[in-house]
């Protein structure tokens, strides 16, 4: 919690509880809040020059659009998702494992012809927690005004050649680092005709049943001045969905309504670690946290992760200029139109790259959140008591409890406990405060806070 400090007094207890209970509360002593040497080197080895050059090629294919050319190694969407691949093996430099995923869709509102749908996808295989998986995407397919259109100029370079190159560049950068848990890095296609190769992906780890333990989407990171012209090369919005509309409510939902937990949905609590993390690693940028699933008439990648029950968020610039997205490149009343490379800002790209990196490795080195957190709810009192299951990581070192008011946002609070699976927080009611517990480990890596649900009976 950089931006909000432990007030003098809570450390001041955790101090004394570290003397009165050496061996378990020894976890007091570590510094969660110190940067990690590990994840500074990747923030800095991300580079704007890199992500630049993987625009301009991607541009390059003139039409990146779904049902294209795909026999050409120059023009269209096949000759791109090879070049793609290549460059993942080359820069993986064996530690990537880079598999085309793919099927062909028969047809759709947007598919006028049988297609093969191919997403690329990397893993970085963790060391400890390979099953823990964290996936990162950005789109690689583009269009021009009329969706159908497969053969016109569609650069693409705003939406989302900068997201795919994000997501490339953070590929190359972290394969060189070790993980406790797996990361995924993928450029996926069909976007623009309807999210069918997150789909095909998110439904297929369903099925599987993959502990995807969190789900970034990068789509249009690449502009930081507004069809106003104002620039805002400081910030970046995080759509993070709460409660999910759909027609029957979960369980675990509905407990998130009945006590108030609307914006403790787990895409919320994956959003609080990227602030958190992100603005840690990149100091003077802030991550804007927008409390919806997405924009209006808008969708994106991490949708079909969420309709998997999934954690999932997405990237998006602050300002969106729509004179270069989905737009056919020509001059119009002498304003240029077109999603062309020279309005994409690489250097705010890497900047959001490097929030993207920042929040990835602090996740896939920390432990798993907790499960099965409770509240105790045996008794009225003014006490907070809550209990959980035992983590399994080797490297664990205990547990965190954080704390916000009910109409924060972000945590505010927060006491180290030490190796225990349950405490009670003396003097915070439940009733007036949100909680959460996160799990710790020897090198002061902390996890997603977990919600406590209502003890059950
Ligand atoms: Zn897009």
């Amino acid at each position: 919690m950089p931006q909000s400090p432990l007030t003098h007094s809570v450390l001041l207890s955790i101090t004394l509880l570290a003397f009165a209970l050496p061996a378990s509360a020894q976890i007091a002593e570590l510094n969660i809040n110190e940067t990690k040497p590990q994840i500074t080197k990747i923030v800095q080895q991300i580079s704007a020059q890199r992500i630049d050059s993987y625009v301009r090629k991607l541009v390059s294919f003139h039409t990146r659009h779904t049902m294209s050319e795909t026999q050409s190694d120059t023009v269209g969407i096949g000759a791109a998702r090879r070049w793609i691949k290549a460059e993942l093996e080359r820069c993986g430099a064996g530690q990537l494992d880079v598999q085309f995923d793919s099927y062909v869709e028969a047809g759709g509102r947007r598919i006028s012809k049988p297609t093969e749908i191919v997403n690329v996808v990397a893993t970085l295989k963790g060391k400890t927690d390979p099953g823990r998986y964290y996936v990162v995407s950005g789109h690689y397919d583009s269009r021009a005004t009329d969706v159908m259109d497969a053969t016109s100029f569609a650069p693409g370079a705003n939406d989302d050649a900068s997201g795919t190159a994000a997501v490339m560049e953070m590929a190359c950068v972290m394969a060189q680092h070790r993980f406790d848990a797996s990361i995924v890095f993928m450029a996926v296609a069909a976007e623009e005709q309807g999210l069918y190769g997150a789909t095909h992906w998110a439904k297929q780890a369903r099925e599987k049943n993959l502990n995807i333990a969190g789900m970034f989407t990068n789509d249009i990171i690449g502009s930081s001045r507004s069809e106003h012209g104002e620039i805002d090369n400081k910030s970046v919005r995080l759509f993070a969905e709460g409660i999910p509309a759909v027609k029957e409510l979960p369980d675990a939902t509905r407990n998130l309504i009945a006590t108030g937990g609307e914006s403790d949905s787990i895409s919320r609590q994956l959003a609080r670690h990227v602030k958190e993390t992100g603005e840690r690693y990149v100091p003077g940028f802030t991550v804007n946290i927008i409390h919806r699933r997405d924009r209006y008439l808008r969708g994106g990648d991490h949708i079909p992760f969420l309709e998997q029950g999934y954690a999932a968020l997405r990237f998006t610039e602050p300002n969106e200029d729509f004179h270069h997205q989905h737009q056919n490149v020509r001059v119009e009343n002498g304003v240029q139109l077109g999603d062309l490379p020279e309005f994409v800002d690489t250097d705010y790209t890497a900047n959001v790259a490097r929030v993207n990196a920042a929040a990835l490795a602090s996740l896939a080195l920390a432990p798993a959140a907790p499960a099965q957190v409770q509240m105790k709810t045996s008794q009225l009192e003014n006490d907070t008591s809550m209990r959980w299951d035992a983590n399994t990581e080797a490297d664990l070192a205990g547990y965190r409890i954080v704390w916000r008011d009910t109409t924060s946002s972000v945590w505010q609070g927060g006491v180290m406990v030490g190796n225990v699976l349950s405490y009670t927080v003396k003097g915070k009611s439940k009733d007036n405060y949100f909680f959460g517990v996160q799990a710790v480990d020897k090198d002061g890596n902390i996890s997603v806070a977990s919600y406590p649900m209502p003890e059950k009976k």
